[in-house]
């Protein structure tokens, strides 16, 4: 069996200084050579892996017949965002994983493929869609949260047909596309580009607008919105809870990107947004955001980051390109370790983490071997900068400030099988009703965009 097409990428001591894309890209040659590896399987396994059921053979086939403008159409049937997904998807736990070829060794690499497509399309100035492509009804629909599980809804939703205005709280569109994942891993153009051809179909972006403060849900109906998607994904950070967590220098992970990537503290004074630039830095987790906060600190300047994280490796959920980029610019793991307590100096700023050493138990309800301390084992590690990546929240904002919009006691919004929550008419999906990846969050904008297209045929029959 050939091997696989490994994704060129840029050399660790070179891209760890600087926000430019780690991952160059296949050449044509290299496309070719992956595509062919592809066996056109008449059951293919990849697509029951793919949340959004791109037909994976079908695409790869015209790749390999040197077609790319067809292998782009193919995969835009289902993806809005394919040079988003080719990027930053977890394949290796999706398509790929169920790929018949990684039964011997190693699956096609359908993510950098895609990523090829959606590439070539943005070089190659593919034909957009313009609103007079699509016959529209005249109906509208609210969509609130412009992360992929908004724009994928959108997207659907205008493309059957409706007049889809997009709600973003923050100034700018894309959720933690744009505020949480660092440029190195998605390039800001090419976001744009996609939330341009999102743009292009007719859908109206409103921004600086937080629903359930600056308009309400009930508003909205009576604004003529005859249905509305929740999609505000997980912007509230978790904190640890131990003795000098409020000290200064220490951020939590959505608070350190946000002030990064979104306000480009990177570039202070240019950007109005000062963040501190720490020497030697502990980041505390192991999934993506803590991957993305250690490079992005390394980045600014930090001469140390280590990562502390409870568990083994093996157990880290970031994806696993991620941990290994990560260790080759030079981010230190420290495994089986958790924090009990941060050290301030007499200013109140944060000089030191006091850590204890853990060991695997039974496993927990996830499945995974539970981390316990081993008493008696506490350390020090010297920190001037910590941050704090230890999951999110479903977002509080609008449940709260909505009446009769139900949650469960962990705070996700409560869904039936047609992604419709407690209101009739409101749906929702992505981080906010419990998705925790890109795909499953457009996978879940996809559905709900046709449940509110039935729910709408059925409420107005004329329509159909
Ligand atoms: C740092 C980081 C790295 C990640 N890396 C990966 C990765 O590599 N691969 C992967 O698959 N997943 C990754 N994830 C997870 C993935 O990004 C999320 O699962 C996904 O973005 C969820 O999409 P969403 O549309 O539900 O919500 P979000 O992307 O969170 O978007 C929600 C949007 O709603 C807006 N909003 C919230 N409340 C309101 C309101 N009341 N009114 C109006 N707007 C509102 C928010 O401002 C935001 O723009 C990462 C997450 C983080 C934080
Ligand atoms: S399972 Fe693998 S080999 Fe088979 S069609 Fe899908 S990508 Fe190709």
């Amino acid at each position: 069996m050939r091997q696989r097409m490994k994704m060129p990428e840029r050399l660790p001591n070179e891209r760890n200084k600087d926000f430019l894309q780690v991952n160059i890209g296949y050449t044509r040659k290299q496309m070719l050579e992956e595509a062919k590896r592809c066996l056109q399987c008449k059951k293919p396994f990849c697509v029951e892996g793919c949340p959004v059921e791109i037909n994976i053979p079908k695409f790869i086939k015209e790749l390999s017949d040197d077609n790319p403008a067809q292998a782009i159409k193919i995969i835009k049937q289902k993806n809005n965002l394919p040079a988003v997904c080719g990027r930053v998807c977890p394949q290796e736990s999706q398509c790929e994983k169920y790929c018949i070829l990684s039964r011997k060794g190693e699956s096609v690499g359908i993510g950098n493929l895609e990523r090829y497509s959606a590439d070539w399309a943005a070089a190659n100035a593919q034909k957009k869609t313009s609103p007079s492509d699509i016959n529209k009804n005249g109906i509208k629909i609210a969509i609130i949260g412009s992360g992929p599980a908004g724009l994928t809804a959108a997207g659907d939703l205008a493309n059957m047909g409706y007049e889809v205005t997009v709600f973003e709280s923050l100034h700018d569109i894309g959720g933690v596309l744009r505020y949480g994942i660092p440029e190195f891993r998605l390039p800001l153009d090419v976001l744009e580009i996609e939330i341009g051809n999102l743009k292009s179909m007719g859908i109206e972006f409103i921004l600086n607008t937080l629903v359930g403060r600056t308009k309400t849900v009930k508003e909205l109906f009576e604004e003529d919105f005859k249905s509305i998607f929740i999609g505000t994904g997980a912007g509230l950070p978790v904190f640890l809870g131990i003795e000098g967590e409020n000290l200064n220098h220490i951020y939590s992970a959505n608070e350190f990107l946000v002030r990064v990537n979104l306000m480009r503290a990177f570039d202070f004074p240019n950007y109005d947004t000062p963040v501190y630039k720490g020497k030697n830095i502990v980041i505390i987790g192991g999934g993506n955001t803590a991957m993305d906060s250690a490079r992005t600190a390394l980045r600014l300047g930090a001469s140390s980051v280590k990562l502390v994280y409870r568990r083994t490796e093996n157990e880290m959920p970031a994806r696993k390109e991620e941990r290994l980029h990560a260790q080759e610019e030079g981010i230190e793991f420290i495994t089986l370790t958790n924090p009990v307590k941060f050290i301030g100096d007499e200013k109140g700023f944060v000089k030191a983490v006091e850590c204890i050493k853990m060991e695997l138990g039974e496993p927990d309800e996830s499945g995974r071997r539970r981390p316990k301390k081993v008493e008696g084992s506490n350390f020090g590690i010297e920190a001037d900068m910590a941050i704090l990546a230890l999951g999110l929240n479903p977002n509080p904002v609008l449940p709260s400030l909505t009446e009769g919009l139900n949650t469960d006691s962990h705070g996700y919004l409560i869904i039936d099988d047609n992604y419709m929550t407690s209101i009739p008419g409101v749906f929702a999906g992505g981080d906010i009703v419990g998705g925790d990846t890109v795909i499953q969050a457009m996978g879940m904008g996809k559905q709900a965009a046709k449940r509110i297209n039935e729910y709408l045929k059925n409420l107005h029959p004329t329509n159909n």
